[in-house]
């Protein structure tokens, strides 16, 4: 099975509700680029968080590397039961899904009907 390997950027892009770590902000226990140093006993929220690029690692057309969200600076996750996907981005790097080979997968998924919201600390996006 795929791992995420030296990215570690949901520790700091997502909030953790257990830990009281707010979105933006590197986790005390994060190990930036190598992983969490409580890994044994990490938060139940942690455990079974998969970003929607490690989820297509499985299938038989998985994203590119180039899109992992630490070298992409943008962590995908789901809406509206799966239907739809939201974008987090760093206020250091708002306009990342705007960039590179981001704005093509943007555009297929567009095509096939899915709606994405980019969001930015507490500020939501429709694009
Ligand atoms: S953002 Fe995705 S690939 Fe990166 S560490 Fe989190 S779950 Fe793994
Ligand atoms: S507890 Fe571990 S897995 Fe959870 S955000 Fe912190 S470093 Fe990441």
């Amino acid at each position: 099975m795929y791992n995420c390997d030296s990215c570690t950027i949901c520790c700091k892009f997502m909030g953790v509700e257990e830990l009281e770590k707010p979105r933006n902000l590197w986790c005390q226990h994060c190990k930036i680029g190598e992983g969490c140093t409580i890994y044994e006993t990490r938060p139940e929220s942690c455990r079974v968080y998969e970003c929607v690029w490690l989820k297509t690692q499985v299938l038989e057309n998985p994203m590119p590397l180039a899109l992992r969200p630490d070298k992409s600076r943008v962590v995908i996750g789901t809406a509206n039961k799966g239907e739809d996907l939201i974008l987090y981005v760093g206020p250091d790097r708002p306009d990342a899904w705007n960039k590179g080979g981001f704005r093509e997968f943007i555009t297929n998924f567009q095509k096939k009907g899915v709606n994405f919201t980019v969001c930015c600390g507490e500020i939501m996006t429709k694009i």
